[in-house]
């Protein structure tokens, strides 16, 4: 991996932050709502400056440097996998802190879509990631032609970080 220059890595951290204190239950972005927000500060400011270099958003969300953090889906910015964020925390792309910062809002994320599907009377599968109801689950609903296999206990806690079954 090519050295990340540290703007570019200001501007991820910049993104970040901004989505973990603005959007932490959903985790992705519309650059339209993100684009506004950056009209709103100071024209001269450093996200400000860095987003002009490139002329847009969209140009600045899409420089190679971004892609192991972020990506566009049509028009919005969601983060890479959990696994890749890990990684760009472990070679310093993102910073220690805002690691602990994405790792904060990605409890918040999960509690928020987990207590729905809780609420739904759903499972996730252990195998094949599918959400499914519990009550219609049987033989031949995942791809292994078997029934899905669940991820969570409803039960094991009223926390619903702590269900997952090992
Ligand atoms: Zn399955």
């Amino acid at each position: 991996m090519e050295k990340v220059p540290s703007s570019d890595k200001n501007f991820i951290s910049f993104v970040l932050n901004y989505m973990c204190d603005h959007r932490a239950a959903e985790m992705w972005l519309s650059l339209e709502d993100f684009s506004k927000y950056m009209h709103s500060l100071p024209p001269k400011c450093e996200p400000n400056l860095f987003r002009k270099q490139y002329g847009n958003l969209k140009t600045c969300l899409k420089l190679p440097t971004m892609s192991p953090v972020f990506f566009l889906d049509n028009n919005i910015v969601k983060f890479q996998s959990e696994e890749k964020i890990k990684h760009c925390a472990d070679i310093g792309i993102i910073s220690a802190e805002d690691y602990q910062k994405y790792l904060k809002a990605m409890d918040v994320y999960w509690t928020q879509k987990l207590s729905v599907a809780k609420s739904l009377g759903e499972n996730v599968c252990k195998v094949c990631g599918d959400t499914y109801k519990l009550v219609i689950n049987k033989k031949g609903q995942c791809k292994t032609g078997e029934a899905h296999v669940p991820k969570y206990d409803w039960t094991k806690s009223p926390d619903v970080l702590k269900c997952e079954l090992k």
